[in-house]
Order: structure tokens, then sequence, then C-alpha cells
């Protein structure tokens, strides 16, 4: 709760009620109860509280409760046991575009990953795509880096972050870097924006990197840091680590710091986009991996 409690006010929407709460995050009504005298913020009272959504993510995920979201991240773990070998791998993910306004006249003019970039398979060492519609098919080539640890000159860089939690912001937070000294919380977003610079700042070469985790069943947005190591980009990161090992989804012993994650990553570009449009706006997606 102290954690929750780190993240400022004047950033919460209260728009869970106690059914969405319980349905969507697993917080039942006697935990709910623990929760709020423990001072969990809210808004409203009875049966019209309404709380803040990112809190229950994280509270959810911390708590380890039963919840879609951690049911789906269940994958990371089989995931990491499964991959001690670095082979290559191929999965067929398939992204479905929602339409927010059922209903309405004329097509949808969904467009999915329409600013990827998913051309760099000569320089990258993390996954590729041919884009087939809604449909890609993603290989994920074997992994030079596997079981060798990060270069020396790239300690200090990842270290920067060893002090700091893995916690999902608000929007508005996502590149503040004085919240993250403050807090020390950081999303992906935030830990990426802070890598970035400190590996300017020591002359190493890296890159910011968006796109998609891709681990059986579903794909999920994510942030990372590429660094640039005998000419390949390969991503090393920490954080989210971590973070699955707080979750309860992997362990220190068989997934340590220093792996490589790059083969779990399909990059789409530098920069946070949508992973589909509806005429031209971004729009909610379902993403599964087979
Ligand atoms: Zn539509």
């Amino acid at each position: 709760m102290e954690r929750v409690r780190r993240i400022p006010d004047r950033f919460r929407w209260f728009h869970e009620t106690r059914r969405s709460a319980a349905v969507n995050h697993g917080i039942d009504p006697s935990l709910l109860g623990e929760l709020l005298d423990l001072g969990l913020p809210h808004a409203g009272a009875g049966e019209d509280l309404l709380l803040d959504g990112i809190d229950c993510t994280n509270l959810s995920l911390c708590l380890r409760l039963r919840a879609p979201r951690r049911i789906a991240l269940r994958g990371w773990g089989r995931a990491l046991r499964s991959e001690a070998a670095g082979q290559a791998r191929r999965h067929q993910l398939r992204i479905v575009p929602r339409c927010p306004y059922p209903g309405h006249p004329g097509g949808c003019g969904f467009r999915v990953l329409p600013d990827a970039v998913l051309d760099a398979a000569h320089e990258t060492a993390g996954a590729t795509a041919v884009l087939d519609g809604c449909d890609a098919r993603v290989h994920l080539p074997a992994d030079p880096s596997a079981g060798q640890s990060v270069p020396a000159e790239l300690r200090p860089v990842l270290d920067t972050l060893s002090e700091v939690d893995y916690q999902i912001l608000p929007r508005e937070l996502e590149r503040d870097l004085a919240f993250l000294r403050d807090s020390n919380l950081a999303c992906c977003m935030l830990a990426s924006t802070l890598l970035v610079q400190e590996a300017a700042l020591r002359g190493i070469e890296a890159r910011p990197s968006f796109g998609l985790t891709v681990v059986p069943p579903f794909a999920m947005p994510h942030a990372w840091v590429e660094f640039r190591v005998a000419g390949r980009w390969t991503a090393w990161d920490p954080h989210l680590l971590k973070a699955l090992r707080a979750w309860g989804l992997c362990d220190a012993d068989s997934w340590p710091d220093d792996r490589a994650l790059s083969r779990f990553f399909l990059r789409l570009g530098a920069r946070s986009g949508p992973v589909a449009t509806h005429h031209g706006l971004h729009t909610d997606v379902s993403m599964t991996v087979v």
C-alpha cells in the first residue's frame, strides 16, 4: 500500500466499482475492506465506492491475486523455464482490434501496426515479423547472447535501476524522470527513458524500443532499451525480470538479471504508438500468440 501511495492523488481516475475490482482484479470484498483500512485511495462510499484502475492492477499483481492479467502473465513463467537453450522459435501473432462504437454506420477502417518498422532483421537480436492483415508470423532467432553475462560497461547503466521498483503508472508519469527519482518507482516506459539517458551520459550506444512481448498465450505492449553489442542490438531488461520475480513468475536462479531478453520482444519502433487504429484513432486490441 505504501508503494501505491507514492503515486499522487491527482493522477487517479476513480472508475472501478466493487464488482469490477473483484472481476477484473481479483480483489474480493474482504480484501477490499482490509485495503481500505490500510488507506487505499477511493471516491464515494458504500455501494457507490469507486477505485482507481491502476491501483487495482498494481495491487492485484503484487498480491498475486487471481485475475485475467495475472493469468495472461503466467505464460512468462513457462516461457522463461523452457528458454534455457536459446533455440530459434516461430509464433503466430493475431491482433484483433475492437470497435469502440459497435453498430456505427460504415466500416471500421482498422489498421494494424500502422507505425511498425519490422524490417530490421539484419541488425537485431530480437524477434522479427511478417505482417499479413491481422496476423503476423513472428520469428525469434537463436540467441547468441544466451548464457552470456551483461558486458561490464553496461552494468553501471542497468544498475541505475537497482533501487527502483516496477509499478504500472498513469500515462502522465510515464516519462517523468523527476517522479522516478522522488518515488523510486518506474513502469517499463519510464525505466527505459532513464536507461537511454544514462547510456548517453556514458557514451554507450543504446536505442529506445517500443513493441510487443511475444510470449504465448498473449502479446502485450512493452518498452525497453537495446544496446549495440558486437554489431547487434540486444535487450537486457532487469527491470522486467525484477517485476516477474516480484509477481512470482520466475526466480533469480533460473533466470538471472544478466540474461538478454531480446528474443521475447518484437520491436515496432523507437516510440510508443498504437497497435491498431480505428479511423486513424488508437483502439483497443486483443493479441493472442500461438
Ligand atoms: Zn468500428
